[in-house]
């Protein structure tokens, strides 16, 4: 895609600024080639999911000269959730208790069916109990209003855990209705995902990630310090308008040419350092930091929301008895010639993937990655190289004149 025509229909008021960006870029290559001796080539990691859809939508990757390129990370909570978990709340809609799921994980496919159903969706058509909400506070309301046994599946990053601390601290449920906690610390899975990287570097090496600022409304930019340190290369915490992700690009080249190797906020209207230390505590006191599976990867040390014992009177696990995932099944969590592993951890793209847009689309999802909108083969498959295409940008007159 034309770079101008994404700058004119996608930047609108800030156009000036992203043709300044983009021209910033292109000079930092030009001098780190100086610095280096040699052209550079580099990629940069975006964790985040709503990231790489703002990648993706807004055609950022057209923006940027050849020999930089943005590579998608594992920050897409409902592509790591175990076919495991899943398949424990098909159980339990088909035994008759009400599952209440966001919408993205309903169609989520397990590796093998239950009783004929690969999904919560598939669950609910053979007559299962599966009611799809927007927070778990929907939840409470309906199940306080039927009365009936009831579970939440409560899946996320860091994002959500608040709210789920909020109703636990309060005993906001009501006794019918148990959380089924299958929030994921994201921290962790960038470690481990960086330090497969630098195993097996890739070609380009990954030079700089741009953080989920979201994620560190709540954890604080310190989350990302020990990852900048470890690894010696910048960090920097970024919003998600198109422009963000463009200053993020601009600060981490900024970075690499000044021999830094720090965590940077791009995402000030929203990011502190700290982050918010009240729902930090909330978090602390509703539970406990446990090693968790993640699909596709394995299981991570202290990187997942275990409900702790003083509200396990909520804990779906131990309400209706669902074991956690063995640590030898993991291998087993992807459906056979998905190339899901791969794309979470940076290593593969959607277009890789030999399923991509024949067998594994997103209105029949077979991967995890093409079900949630933050799964980076949905966002592909729904936005190829980026959501406007040029006859339509043209046809709304959204292209200013040739010129600059
Ligand atoms: S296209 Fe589908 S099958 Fe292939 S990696 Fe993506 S989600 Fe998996």
């Amino acid at each position: 895609m034309d770079s101008r025509l994404v700058i004119e229909s996608v930047f609108r008021e800030n156009r000036e600024l992203a043709y300044q960006l983009r021209d910033y870029i292109v000079r930092m290559l030009e001098k780190l080639q100086e610095r280096w001796g040699s052209p550079p080539r580099l990629k940069v990691m975006d964790f985040c999911g709503t990231h790489e859809w703002t990648i993706t939508h807004y055609g950022i990757r057209s923006l940027l000269p050849k020999n930089l390129e943005l590579v998608a990370g594992p920050g897409c909570p409902v592509c790591v959730t175990p076919s495991h978990e899943i398949e424990a709340a098909i159980r339990l809609a088909l035994d008759g208790i009400t599952v209440y799921t966001y919408g993205d994980s309903y169609r989520l496919r397990t590796v093998k069916p239950v009783r004929g159903a690969f999904s919560l969706a598939e669950a609910r058509a053979l007559g299962g109990s599966v009611k799809v909400v927007t927070s778990i506070y929907d939840a409470i309301f309906d199940a306080e209003r039927h009365g009936k046994p009831s579970v939440f599946l409560g899946i996320g990053f860091e994002t959500v855990a608040p709210g789920y601390a909020h109703v636990l601290l309060g005993h906001l449920m009501p006794k019918n209705l148990h959380l089924l906690s299958l929030v994921r610390l994201t921290p962790p899975a960038m470690f481990y995902s960086l330090g497969m990287l630098r195993e097996k570097p890739p070609e380009p090496p990954v030079m700089g990630v741009i953080a989920p600022g979201h994620v560190s409304t709540i954890t604080g930019a310190k989350a990302w310090v020990p990852v900048a340190e470890t690894f010696g290369i910048p960090v920097v915490v970024a919003g998600f308008e198109p422009i963000d992700v463009m200053m993020a690009i601009a600060l981490i080249l900024r970075q690499l040419l000044q021999g830094r190797a720090e965590v940077e906020i791009e995402y000030k209207r929203a990011v502190t350092f700290d982050g918010d230390l009240r729902a930090q505590a909330a978090i602390s006191r509703a539970f406990q930091v446990v090693d968790a599976a993640w699909r596709g990867i394995g299981f991570l040390p202290r990187s997942g929301y275990e409900i702790r014992e003083e509200y396990s009177e909520h804990d779906a696990r131990k309400a209706y008895g669902i074991p956690s995932m063995k640590v030898e099944d993991w291998r087993k969590d992807i459906p056979p010639g998905c190339k899901c592993a791969e794309v979470v951890l940076g290593k593969a793209k959607p277009t890789d993937c030999p399923l991509f847009l024949k067998r594994c689309s997103p209105s029949t999802p077979y991967g995890p990655c093409m079900v949630s909108i933050e799964g980076t083969c949905a966002i592909w498959a729904r936005f190829g190289e980026g959501g406007l295409t040029e006859e339509m940008a043209k046809e709304l007159g959204l292209l200013r004149p040739e010129g600059r």
